[in-house]
């Protein structure tokens, strides 16, 4: 528990698949400090193992949204309005490409992986935002997202995941001057490794994290909670002059050049 007052805030967290997902470690830490929580998931699914998730807090708010179309957004957001009147935090914690597209050559990439990996990690981004606006400009509020060192580097194995993220990163700046003036803020976290559903598909992704845990200067990996921590910071007042911001929590390790 931290010192963060949340109290009367409300929260809605899209990313939740299971008890390792970095949505669920940020909704834990929203949920303590106060705030009322709903949680987008995306399909039936995975309805169950959220739910079960939740049962300790009470009633808490499910919605459905397979964020691949816009009129899921709209429903969903609808909902939310009903229940909630008015949103001050949006967790956007998704991400998705084919399998076959996480390794191996990346000139390989084929149009239409690249237009799935782009559509959910990055463009669903700017559909959730549009949808939100009208619940969150009011009162203002503070929207985060989750991107990966890759947006800048090669990380072999990433491969289109890395360009979904140069563009999710492109549109927290884009998004920060759209709602600036309306007190919305809007920044990324960029995350070292974590072992994930989404993870463990990137091909190459246990010798990423056992080089990041011996080059960074902290020499450890990071932890789900670690990444929590920052976006409470990023959605409490304590950020209140912080916009369009990627912050690094990654023990250090984009920093190194050898
Ligand atoms: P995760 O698999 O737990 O979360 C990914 C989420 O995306 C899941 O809840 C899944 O249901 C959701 N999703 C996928 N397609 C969707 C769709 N069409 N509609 C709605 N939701 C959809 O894995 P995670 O590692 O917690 O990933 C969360 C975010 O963190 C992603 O953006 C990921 O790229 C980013 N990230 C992860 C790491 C890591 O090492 N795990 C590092 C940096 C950044």
């Amino acid at each position: 528990m931290y010192s963060i007052d949340l109290s009367g805030k409300k929260a809605v967290v899209f990313g939740v698949a299971n008890h390792r997902s970095i949505a669920w470690a940020i909704a834990r830490i929203l949920h303590e400090a106060g705030a009322g929580i709903a949680i987008a998931y995306q399909n039936e699914r995975l309805r169950g193992g959220v739910a079960k998730l939740v049962e300790p807090w009470g009633d808490t708010m499910l919605v459905e949204c397979d964020v691949s179309s816009d009129e899921n957004v709209a429903v969903a957001f609808e909902k939310i309005g009903e229940a909630f009147g008015s949103i001050d935090i949006i967790v956007h914690s998704i991400a998705f490409a084919n399998r076959d597209d996480l390794g191996g050559k990346f000139m390989l990439t084929e149009r239409e992986g690249f237009r799935l990996a782009l559509d959910i990690s990055a463009y669903s981004l700017v559909s959730i935002a549009r949808h939100a606006s009208p619940l969150m400009i009011e009162n203002g509020g503070s929207i985060i997202t989750l991107t990966f060192q890759a947006a800048n580097r090669v990380f072999p194995g990433y491969n289109i995941m890395g360009t979904a993220k140069a563009a999710l990163e492109n549109e927290v700046r884009q998004l920060a001057s759209d709602f600036g003036e309306d007190n919305v803020r809007v920044n990324a976290i960029s995350a070292g490794p974590l072992d994930t559903l989404s993870s463990r598909v990137i091909s190459d992704y246990r010798d990423m994290k056992r080089i990041h845990a011996e080059r960074s200067p902290m020499k450890r990996n990071i932890t789900a909670e670690e990444v929590a921590k920052t976006a409470l910071y990023l959605c409490s007042d304590l950020s209140s002059g912080v916009t369009g911001e990627i912050i690094h929590v990654d023990t250090g390790y984009s920093i190194m050049g050898i």
